[in-house]
């Protein structure tokens, strides 16, 4: 055992868009149970102390090896006096009771089942629980009006819940880009989200779609939408069928899409997978880009660096400077990173 003085603290940069982070995490004890802490908070409509969790967990994942000793940790950034006793019990005890109670209440795992529920968020989760209604079937016997995507959401639920793989993803942006491809040759499709950070599995599947000539974008939603909607098409030599191509939700954003698609998985059986769909102008194609890709703690992350330290405003669409007051165009990711004043952080390394 190392005494406190041979203990090397870690280092890391205060934002997590400064910091390199594989999906190789040393310390998935404890950043699993800070995620837990930050996913019951924000569950629970609780969104600053959320963040705060996750920001803790974020500095936890980019340390080249596990934490030993809490000695290590003096001078590190984002980590409070709650994560740091949580971070103690567990180095201490092997668990913390506060997560371990978390997980077990019952109003965590109602809350956790009802919003597992495509199409339900923590508001409407807490007005049903607060009415008695604390797993799925108490919902179906209770006679709640659920809007359409909710009734999908429920119908679908245990495929939703199952994890996609990457080679669900691939067959999906075939199918997908098949369907992009016949409205509009030239449109091209990235996938983005988790699996553009090198994850194999993901909650969701999410595409990216651009056109090389501005203003040619305009429509191609709805029409791949229709053309999805109403096409039951034959892929890879009938191993995959789309059929049946169901909205769960349609934003009322004009440029985003969020559906549910059946695949057959070779095992003759048809299952639900969420799909996000966003079209982008090529002008915005950059931001786009780097806006879906994640993780989604990397986003806040950029959007609280452009702010805080450049004075600057950071979406999905474009990069503002507030003094100058003007626009900052960028045809790339390296060139917005640039622009922040930055180093380069490749998609696989994004993973705060
Ligand atoms: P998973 O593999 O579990 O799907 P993920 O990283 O792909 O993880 P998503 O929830 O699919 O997570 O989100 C992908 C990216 O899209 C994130 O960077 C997130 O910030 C962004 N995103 C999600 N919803 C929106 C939205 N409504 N508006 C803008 N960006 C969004
Ligand atoms: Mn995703
Ligand atoms: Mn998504």
């Amino acid at each position: 055992l190392m005494n406190d003085s041979e203990v090397t603290p870690f280092s890391v940069p205060g934002y997590a868009c400064q910091r390199r982070c594989t999906l190789e995490n040393h310390n998935a004890v404890l950043t699993d149970a800070l995620s837990l802490l930050a996913e019951n908070a924000e569950l629970s409509d609780e969104d600053g102390r959320g963040v705060a969790f996750r920001r803790a967990a974020a500095v936890l994942k980019a340390l080249p090896s596990a934490v030993t000793n809490m000695s290590q940790l003096t001078g590190l950034p984002c980590l409070g006096g709650h994560s740091l006793r949580v971070i103690k019990d567990i180095l201490e005890n092997g668990t913390s009771s506060e997560v371990e109670s978390t997980k077990e209440s019952e109003r965590f795992k109602a809350l956790k089942v009802l919003t597992g529920i495509f199409g339900v968020g923590s508001k409407t989760a807490d007005r049903w629980i607060r009415e008695g209604i604390h797993n799925l079937q108490q919902l179906r016997d209770s006679g709640q009006t659920l809007n359409r995507a909710q009734q999908a959401g429920l119908e679908h639920y245990d495929d939703i819940k199952q994890p996609v793989s990457l080679a669900e993803a691939e067959a999906i942006r075939g199918i997908v880009g098949r369907a992009v491809a016949s409205v509009s040759p030239e449109a091209q499709i990235v996938l983005t989200g988790g699996f553009r950070r090198g994850k194999l599995t993901g909650h969701d599947v999410d595409f990216l779609i651009t056109h090389p000539e501005e203003g040619s974008e305009v429509g191609l939603m709805p029409k791949l939408v229709s053309w999805l909607e109403s096409r039951v098409s034959c892929h890879l030599q009938n191993v995959l069928l789309i059929c049946d191509v169901i909205f769960l939700l349609m934003f009322a954003l004009f440029c985003r899409f969020s559906l549910c698609c059946f695949i057959d998985k070779q095992t003759r059986r048809w299952r639900a997978v969420r799909v996000d769909l966003v079209v982008s102008p090529i002008s915005q194609f950059a931001f786009a880009l780097l806006g879906w890709t994640g993780s989604k703690l990397f986003e806040r992350e950029l959007r609280r660096w452009a702010g805080h330290e450049k004075g600057m405003s950071l979406s999905s669409h474009a990069l503002y400077d507030n003094k100058q007051g003007r626009y900052i165009r960028a045809s790339s990711e390296e060139e917005i990173f640039a622009h922040l004043g930055l180093e380069f952080i490749p998609p696989n390394e994004r993973n705060a």
